[in-house]
This record gives structure tokens, sequence and C-alpha cells, in this order.
């Protein structure tokens, strides 16, 4: 598969409010807006970073996703998200390869993306995303 670059690297904090003051006061990063995506009960926050972002995700409900992920872990990184020239190629490659995977297809996050992970267990325990923006 054709990985371009680490498109963002993804991190789950109780409130988007509280947990951006780091990143904008302290960093000097550029907030640009957050976003929900109820499909996933995830509301993002992005912060360009060069060629790559930081994304903050607060869960919009106790049974989402980073709600559970904060449960088992606690806030802090999430996971890594690769920027990909072709996701359902990608996709493809890893399921010949016997590679565990969250999504077997593609679904649409934040900014219209198409993402998909990678399970964790077949990672070394980090979770990968896997995006293709237009
Ligand atoms: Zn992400």
């Amino acid at each position: 598969m054709e990985i371009l670059k680490i498109d963002h690297l993804g991190i789950a904090v109780n409130n988007i409010e509280d947990g951006k003051n780091f990143w904008t006061e302290v960093l000097g990063l550029q907030f640009e807006g957050s976003e929900t995506v109820e499909a996933q009960k995830v509301t993002t926050a992005f912060f360009p970073v060069g060629e790559s972002e930081v994304e903050l995700l607060e869960s919009t409900s106790p049974d989402g996703p980073v709600a559970k992920f904060i449960d088992k872990k606690g806030t802090g990184f999430q996971h890594v998200a690769f920027r990909v020239a072709d996701i359902e190629a990608a996709l493809e490659e890893l399921k010949e390869k016997g590679i565990q995977l969250i999504d077997q297809k593609p679904r649409i996050g934040a900014g219209g993306a198409k993402i998909a992970f990678l399970h964790p267990k077949a990672t070394g325990g980090v979770l990968v995303e896997l995006c293709e923006r237009s």
C-alpha cells in the first residue's frame, strides 16, 4: 500500500473545551474548529501541525468508542492515522495478509474522509487508522 504521511494523531480528552488549552495556549497551535460525527459518537477538533494534525476526541455518549477507551486506559494518545492513496486497496492488502481489522470497509469520518481502523491486536497494541482524503 502507499502511505503518504501521518495524517493525524488522535488524542482522547474528557472535554475539548478544557483539553484544547494546552495545544493552543501553550504550544501555539491553531484551533481549526470542531465537528461531531454522530455515527461514531464523537466530537473531533483539529489542530494543524505542519503536514499533519493533532485531533482531539471527545465522546458524545458514555457508550461511544472514545468513552470506552478512556474508561480502560484514561485520557491521552489514542490512535495514529496514516493517509493512504487508496484505502480500498490498502484494506484488501491487509485482509490478504490476515491482519485483523475493526472496519472491513471504509466509513466516513470527520471532514468527509474515508477512514478505517485496524485492530490493536494486529499492530502490537497501537490503534491504527487509515484515511483517504480527496
Ligand atoms: Zn482519527
